[in-house]
């Protein structure tokens, strides 16, 4: 009997994939191993401060055929639909120009495609909601408000409901975020223990979700691909926004547990979309004019 395809989506703000690298996180690192990586440059991000000093200069063509500040809404918001912001119109954190009812949420899309499928989608930054970035059409959403009870305490709350629900529910499609680590790296900077800390104990969440997904009753009838991913880096004394290497690096982490993956090269925020689409059963269409493309 064919397996049937399911796929968890686990976003982390704000992390830096050098500090995976040098933390050495052994759930990330285990998926790694067994799966694919790759890191790629944001094509966007806006100069930090006016630049007053010389009036003639423009900001790099390369770094801004997009204009878009390297912030959390355009970031997930690029995860979300699989299109860059000049399409799905988030340029900064206030979602004033957001188009999600021409490009929505690959949760929604793969509901809308086959509405038999299970959706589900969990986070604590609420502004995702509110704007619509993971929309309505998702089947099971649950949102917590990281800037009232904080992030840290959210990304508990989380845990244990997406650990439940993958466990006990029969999910096809699932998005999971954790918070904590952006938190942390805007108030002290990526480089301290605090970050280490908050990236061990993601990484210990992660574990738990992938344990609830190989205990499954019926797990071997399934065939599961995990994706781990962020929205932005940082500046070392913390922050991002801005054009630098760290602000605009993010990486995707493709893993099919317990099955052999196809390498990634250089993939894309805006290859997960339709990557998740694909392996659901939902071809992409030409029509949706998504930016990125299915990877492996
Ligand atoms: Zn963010």
């Amino acid at each position: 009997m064919t397996p049937v395809p399911k796929v968890l989506v686990v976003g982390m703000d704000g992390l830096r994939f050098d500090r995976v690298m040098a933390v050495q996180p052994p759930v990330l690192i285990g998926l790694m191993a067994a799966g694919a990586h790759g890191t790629s440059l944001l094509p966007y991000g806006e100069a930090a401060a006016p630049r007053t000093e010389s009036p003639g200069e423009v900001v790099p063509a390369d770094r801004s055929g997009i204009l878009a500040r390297t912030d959390s809404g355009p970031g997930w918001s690029s995860i979300a639909t699989g299109v860059w912001p000049d399409k799905h119109g988030v340029v900064d954190n206030s979602f004033a120009a957001a188009n999600f009812t021409k490009f929505p949420d690959f949760l929604t899309r793969a509901k809308a495609a086959r509405p038999e499928l299970s959706t589900f989608a969990i986070f604590s930054w609420a502004a995702l909601a509110e704007h619509g970035a993971f929309g309505e059409g998702i089947g099971t959403r649950i949102v917590f408000d990281g800037y009232a009870d904080t992030f840290a305490a959210c990304d508990v709350r989380i845990a244990d409901a997406a650990e439940r629900h993958l466990a006990e529910r029969d999910p096809d499609l699932a998005f999971v975020y954790f918070g904590d680590t952006d938190e942390v790296a805007h108030d002290l900077g990526p480089l301290c223990r605090e970050y280490t800390a908050a990236l061990l104990l993601q990484d210990a969440f992660l574990g738990r979700l992938l344990a609830a997904v190989r205990g499954r009753a019926t797990y071997a009838g399934e065939r599961w691909t995990v994706i781990v991913t962020t929205d932005h880096g940082h500046v070392d004394e913390g922050g991002h926004g801005g054009v630098s290497d760290e602000e605009r690096t993010t990486f995707v982490i493709l893993a099919e547990l317990d099955r052999p993956t196809a390498p990634l090269l250089s993939p894309r925020l805006v290859d997960i979309a339709p990557t998740v689409l694909a392996r659901v059963g939902v071809p992409v269409d030409p029509a949706w004019n998504l930016d990125g493309h299915p990877l492996s």
